[in-house]
């Protein structure tokens, strides 16, 4: 039997030291109930839990692991730059150099600035965005999430999106205000928004493929019709692609749709493990940050040496032929499986990946905003999810967010994860 007394005990200790006992919300299985697990540490598509219990991850640290955890070629490289110092409060020859592969990569960014995480990233970006068209509204899709800046916590839903309610207390409700909000997937919400603020509205940012709201594809011609839309009123269009980048493709879902944004937020993937987030776009629009602008933006360790290290490597080793094509040809098998075990233990399933990226549903089908996604049995995902850890598989612990393969993920592994899948949905039927 699976036996988790000491993540029990640590567990219990910590929620007298820390709010709830975390660093990060999502982390406590509120949503799934049940205690979490504590990591004691990670190896290629491998966690293992201070018991001493064994999991295939599905969530790789949200992101970052897509090469597999602790890959041997980013840990070698990290030994080599800690022996030169951990952070240099100076320019180093390792940002142009991660500079300029994100620039290679990305088709939209011309130049970029290197911050420390997601959240950074996608709060500088909105500074941006109102610094270089003078207007101070963005429009933003319901479920999607863009780090926790007080801008972006704006609860999504037709009522308190006019009244532009926040989200969490301590967010002002001037601040909420200037953050419109639309269904994902909607063009003529967001058709509607542009003509009731007109020459108001600084731009649209978005998930070009959700994974905050569990995992939500965009219809064809919605990024075309944003973009077609941004650009006719003067506004700036943001893909956040803190989650996609260098996941969805090398290029991110940017070069996968061939839709180009204005400007692009990244984040996880980029770091290889160590927090880094940055933010770039058209060479115009970057010239507004400061020292080469106006924009105030700073970091006391951003471009340090052993994140750009981390991020290098990682890329490298994504670039390699036939990375993606193996992500891809892995990811959709393990979705098919799932969806087909879930079938025949008669549940209701819908779900998608795309390239390293799945997720699915409790409810028939599709899924195409947050609005659909609550139709999720998250009850049945909770019982589904405890299940599913006794047998060694570590899903994220919510209903709304996406799933994550890696590199170093094998077809046995997928194959055991179908299979612990199949007694598990015939479990919780
Ligand atoms: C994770 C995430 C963020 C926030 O990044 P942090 O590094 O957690 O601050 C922002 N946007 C998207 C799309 C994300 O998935």
């Amino acid at each position: 039997m699976h036996n988790t007394t000491r993540s029990q005990e640590l567990f219990s200790a910590a929620q007298k030291l820390m709010p709830g006992g975390v660093s990060s919300p999502v982390r406590a299985f509120r949503s799934v109930g049940g205690q979490p697990i504590v990591f004691d540490r990670v190896k290629g598509a491998y966690a293992w839990d201070v018991d001493g219990n064994r999991y295939i991850d599905y969530i790789g640290s949200w992101g970052p692991a897509i090469c597999g955890h602790a890959h041997p070629e980013v840990i070698a490289a990290l030994h080599e730059a800690l022996e030169k110092g951990t952070s240099f409060g100076a320019p180093c020859a390792l940002e142009n150099q991660l500079a300029e592969m994100v620039i290679d990569a990305v088709p939209s960014v011309e130049m970029v600035r290197f911050v420390n995480s997601g959240t950074e990233a996608c709060m500088s970006v909105l500074r941006l965005m109102r610094a270089f068209t003078g207007r101070e509204k963005i429009i933003k899709f319901e479920g999607c999430y863009h780090g926790h800046a007080d801008m972006f916590l704006v609860k999504a839903g037709s009522g308190v999106a006019t009244l532009g309610l926040p989200d969490s207390p301590g967010v002002p409700r001037t601040t909420a205000a200037s953050t419109l909000t639309a269904p994902y997937n909607d063009l003529e919400a967001v058709k509607q928004l542009f003509a009731e603020n007109p020459g108001e509205i600084a731009g649209v940012i978005l998930e070009p493929i959700v994974g905050n709201a569990g995992f939500i594809t965009p219809e064809p011609g919605f990024l075309e019709g944003i973009r077609e839309l941004t650009k006719d009123n003067g506004a700036l269009l943001v893909f956040d692609e803190v989650m996609t980048g260098f996941r969805i493709s090398y290029g991110g879902a940017q070069a996968k749709f061939g839709v180009t944004p204005d400007l692009t937020t990244m984040g996880k993937v980029i770091g290889g493990g160590l927090p880094v987030g940055a933010y770039g776009g058209r060479a115009d629009i970057m010239g507004m940050v400061a020292p080469a602008g106006p924009m105030y933006q700073a970091g006391t360790l951003s471009g340090n040496p052993l994140a750009m290290t981390a991020g290098i490597k990682t890329l490298e080793l994504l670039k390699q032929p036939g990375s993606y094509e193996r992500l891809e040809a892995m990811t959709s098998r393990l979705i098919a499986g799932i969806l087909e075990a879930a079938r025949s233990a008669g549940l209701p399933i819908t779900g998608g990946s795309v390239s390293a990226m799945f997720g699915f549903f409790l409810c028939d089908g599709p899924v195409r905003n947050f609005e659909e996604a609550k139709a999720a049995d998250t009850a049945r995902f909770g019982k589904l999810h405890r299940a599913m850890l006794e047998r060694g598989i570590y899903l994220a612990p919510s209903a709304f967010e996406a799933g994550f393969t890696s590199l170093a993920h094998s077809e046995e592994d997928i194959d055991a994860t179908i299979a612990a899948f199949r007694e598990c949905f015939a479990a919780v039927a």
